[in-house]
């Protein structure tokens, strides 16, 4: 007789974040760490964009699941294994170098598809966290071999904010990198519309990212409960 109670929970969890998101923002469920049922559960319920951040976790529950998901790739990516979500990843969130763009660029090529990606800005004050900086962004997009890349489309920007409890400093490393995506993207997609996601906002400081301009948030804890690790 209890259970139900898990899948109602995720669902409600799910219908309770949504109701509360502004109309422009997008939700990627992260998965990572939870089993096929535990994602039907929220399919089942209507979501269909769901984040991993390992491929070799990814690439399993692409093969089970119901094919209309879109999966997103959110953490870091080596060069190595781009070529097995290559066919069908829906968005790259975590392009963190120009080498690692080139080799999306071949696969794409390879697949025939274009694939979408965003660059990932390193933006908290962890030394852990991975990304580019705005310098290398300006200078990879003065660059010949951004226009050169035919088969990956840059969507946009993803950050991560430190991982502290000071919310003011989230705030401020939020609003650097949204000052960041209106410059970059004025300045080098004023004529390429694709250039419109900025993804930022986690379980636990989802609100602020979107006060700050996030219209993609990912979210896992808070949907699906902790991750045991
Ligand atoms: C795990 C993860 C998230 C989601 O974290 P929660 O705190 O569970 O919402 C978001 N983004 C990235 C890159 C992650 O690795």
């Amino acid at each position: 007789m209890l259970k139900r109670n898990k899948s109602m929970s995720i669902q409600q969890n799910l219908l309770n974040l949504k109701k509360t998101l502004p109309s422009q923002v997008t939700l990627v469920a992260v998965s990572k760490m939870h089993d096929n049922n535990t994602i039907l559960e929220a399919y089942n319920a209507g979501h269909k964009i769901f984040g991993e951040n390992k491929v070799q976790e990814l690439l399993p529950k692409y093969e089970a699941l119901p094919k209309d998901i879109q999966w997103h790739l959110i953490g870091h990516l080596q060069s190595n294994k781009v070529k097995y979500i290559a066919p069908f990843v829906a968005l790259i969130h975590s392009v963190d170098s120009i080498n690692l763009l080139r080799e999306i660029d071949k696969q794409g090529a390879r697949n025939n598809r274009v694939i979408h990606c965003l660059l990932q800005i390193h933006i908290a004050q962890e030394e852990t966290k991975y990304g580019l900086s705005a310098d290398q962004i300006y200078e990879f997009l003065s660059s010949p071999i951004f226009s050169s890349l035919q088969h990956v489309s840059i969507d946009g920007l993803m950050g991560m904010a430190s991982f502290t409890e000071d919310m003011d400093q989230v705030r401020a490393e939020f609003k650097g990198l949204s000052q960041l995506y209106t410059e970059v993207k004025t300045r080098y997609f004023a004529d390429k519309p694709n250039f419109s996601i900025l993804s930022m906002g986690m379980s636990g400081d989802y609100t602020v990212a979107i006060e700050e301009g996030s219209n993609l948030i990912r979210v896992g804890s808070l949907i699906f409960g902790e991750r045991n690790y």
